[in-house]
């Protein structure tokens, strides 16, 4: 192959480079997989083989890349075009490939099967329930059908989504499911799997499909022969990303499109692997070898290019320990006689103010802001800390936790346009039709029977009697509707129909009325980034915007901030430094999650890939009492902590530790109540006045 002068390609380690040129050129590429600890260049390799890919001749156009969210898909694409061009030489001016079909499992899934409806007996104007949705329709079923009366202890409508979501998920029997992981629901297995029919046919009558749905539909579309071959023939090149946060039927999409494993690679790492509560299974790279027609080729990779000896060893140090060993030793060449450091801090208000200074301090020595990051097992955790980067003026953006979708009036104004795509989603309808004044829940359904089961939604909507007091309200929104539904009408302008005909009633409905509209008007700017109504639907409710920032829009992202994420959001990034929050049992392993040996193992993972992010220092904080919420009547609290059980003494020799305040005379002291502390120091802060 002629190599432009400047090779990409050169920087690559022998077995990275093995990954790369895998079967490149040949008629019928066989399976490959490349399982390898964190930071090692596995997702390097895989855009390093994208470009290669396209460099040989294949068309960007018949690659499918299959991502853990919507962000890992655009940096994986600009990498791979960063590679590609220089490929090229720089005599090309190589624009960078754009990857039509890179994107999520699921975001791909619900482009498939909005060409393929037709051919399986969906509808086209399909819209997508998100988890919020689906809890809710599950809650109106149970009612429906009267589990929700009279017998107190039936499982809430959450906890039948999870079991139900469980059940697709992993392929197994509702008995196995109950048995293993919901053992306190298992007398309810006759009443959940009535409850279950009766979901899938409200979803079938009001033509929605929630997240599950997306890969099931997938599955058994290409489960059919014909239909598989058809849509495996689509591409020639299907790659994995994260493939140990896969679940059976992901992996059984997989085999369906391509029942040879021509043209699939996978990556991942066992050790971790952190989204076994959603059905994800490492059972999918262990079987993979097997799992097609031919077997796969496996490629190992053992050096990290990304932290300093020091972090390695620490983070080695606790998946070692691991009750199934994962028997990869990192290594690097990345010297350091920084080790990382463990700092006990009195409790939470002083654990906020340590990082910020040190986060200054960074700052101060040359590691911007961007490139710090925060970690937290739960999105709550960050409170304190907010509040301390706000006071000092440190920019910041935070990723997991609460999204902008779920704010009440950004629902409201999804629920216009979903409404408007599908009027049989009666989740959406229910929501859109009681904004109207004078339109109660009675009215709504009686609405929303007339429209489903009308031939044209529209003429039922004009024939509909309103009640007189909503005349003038009730009339606006048949325009509104008219205009939405009419056949010309070119996206965006559906969002700015609904905004205008949405604001009054938000002014209405809200004190906080402008604050709430700013975020309308964002979401708004958002949706011109999108090609159309079904796609903004689709992929607003798949992968929305994760980070408070994205809604704040371009100007934040040119200036300094510092990120803020749960572990589970931080998979797959890297940081120059990275502080770990509350390294303490009850947060990490978190004390919803002790009730099984497996779940325990689950969060000794996510520390590992907590403390693997960091790439030259990494601070894990030990706050000696920190604040629960609490479910229960017990209310908020305060609890003494004790350091994670994942560092055994042992292993404290891999750290530095570092005492904020020497914890044994605190805990003598008692802690002085909220009130008393607030009083004492807003006296002292207006004692100059
Ligand atoms: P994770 O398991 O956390 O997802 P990973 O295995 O996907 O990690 P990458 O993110 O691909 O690892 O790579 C980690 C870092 O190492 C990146 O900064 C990447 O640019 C760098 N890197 C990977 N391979 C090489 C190489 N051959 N030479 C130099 N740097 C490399
Ligand atoms: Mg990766």
């Amino acid at each position: 192959v002629a190599r432009a002068p400047d090779d990409p390609f050169a920087a690559l380690n022998p077995q990275q480079r093995c990954a790369v040129e895998h079967d490149i050129g040949a008629q019928d590429p066989r399976p490959l997989l490349v399982v390898a600890g964190a930071g090692s260049g596995k997702t390097n390799t895989l855009a390093h083989r994208v470009a290669r890919l396209i460099g040989a001749g294949t068309d960007p156009q018949r690659i499918l890349l299959l991502t853990f969210s919507r962000r890992a898909a655009n940096e994986m694409t600009q990498r791979a075009g960063h590679v590609l061009q220089r490929v090229l030489g720089t005599g090309l001016s190589a624009a960078s490939p754009t990857l039509p079909w890179a994107g999520t499992f699921h975001s791909i899934g619900a482009r498939l099967l909005r060409e393929y409806a037709g051919r399986i007996g969906l509808s086209d104007s399909f819209t997508i329930h998100d988890r919020g949705d689906s809890e809710d329709l599950m809650g109106l079923v149970r009612h429906e059908i009267g589990l929700s009366q009279g017998q107190k202890r039936f499982p809430l409508k959450g906890t039948c989504l999870s079991i139900y979501s469980r059940v697709v998920n992993s392929r197994e029997p509702l008995d196995l499911v109950l048995k293993s992981t919901f053992p306190w629901c298992a007398q309810w297995e006759a009443q959940l799997k009535t409850l279950f029919g009766a979901y899938v046919d409200a979803k079938q009558e009001q033509n929605v499909l929630d997240y599950d749905d997306l890969l099931l539909f997938w599955a058994e579309m290409v489960s059919d022969p014909e239909l598989g071959a058809e849509i495996g023939a689509l591409f020639d090149h299907v790659l994995v990303d994260e493939y140990q946060d896969t679940n059976r039927l992901q992996a059984a999409i997989l085999t369906g499109m391509k029942p040879d494993g021509r043209g699939v690679m996978v990556v991942g790492d066992d050790a971790q692997s952190i989204y076994s509560f959603r059905g994800a299974t490492v059972r999918n790279i262990l079987d993979f070898p097997q799992q097609f027609s031919r077997p796969a080729e496996l490629v190992t990779l053992d050096r990290n290019y990304r932290s300093t000896q020091p972090i390695l060893d620490a983070s080695n140090a606790v998946i070692e320990q691991a009750v199934e060993r994962h028997a990869k030793t990192l290594w690097t060449d990345k010297l350091s006689s920084a080790k990382p450091q463990l700092v006990l801090i009195p409790d939470e208000a002083e654990q906020a103010r340590w990082v910020c200074n040190r986060v200054l301090e960074h700052r101060e020595a040359g590691i911007a802001l961007t490139q710090q990051a925060v970690l937290f097992r739960a999105a709550s955790h960050s409170a304190a800390l907010e509040l301390e980067l706000m006071r000092r003026n440190i920019p910041f953006v935070k990723f997991g936790g609460l999204k902008f979708l779920e704010a009440s009036h950004i629902k409201d104004v999804l629920a216009v346009l979903r409404f408007a795509q599908n009027p049989s989603g009666r989740m959406a309808g229910f929501r859109v039709a009681q904004m109207i004044p004078g339109i109660g829940p009675a009215t709504a359904a009686r609405l929303l029977d007339a429209m489903s089961e009308a031939a044209d939604p529209l003429a039922a909507l004009e024939a509909f009697a309103a009640p007189a007091r909503s005349a003038e309200d009730w009339q606006q929104f048949v325009a509104l509707y008219r205009a939405l539904r009419a056949p010309g009408l070119r996206w965006p302008a559906d969002i700015e129909l609904a905004k205008n005909w949405y604001l009054p009633h938000l002014e209405r409905m809200h004190d906080d009325a402008p604050v709430r509209a700013a975020d309308v008007e964002q979401l708004a700017a958002l949706a011109g980034g999108y090609g159309s109504r079904e796609s903004f639907l689709a992929e607003i409710t798949l992968d929305p915007p994760e980070a408070t920032s994205d809604r704040a829009g371009p100007p934040l992202l040119d200036e300094d901030y510092l990120i803020l994420s749960t572990i589970h959001s931080s998979k797959g990034q890297e940081w120059r430094s990275v502080h770990v929050l509350n390294v303490v049992d009850g947060c990490i392993p978190s004390d919803m999650a002790t009730g099984s040996m497996e779940e325990i193992e689950e969060e000794r993972r996510l520390l590992y890939v907590a403390m693997t992010r960091a790439r030259e220092h990494l601070q894990l904080v030990v706050p000696n009492k920190f604040f629960i919420k609490q479910q229960s009547q017990m209310g908020d609290r305060h609890v003494y902590a004790q350091r994670t059980r994942f560092i055994s003494p042992a292993m404290l020799r891999h750290y530095e530790e570092c005492v904020w305040l020497d914890a044994a005379t605190l805990q003598q002291r008692k802690p002085m109540p909220e009130s008393v502390r607030m009083l004492v120091r807003d006296r002292a802060r207006n004692a100059w006045k």
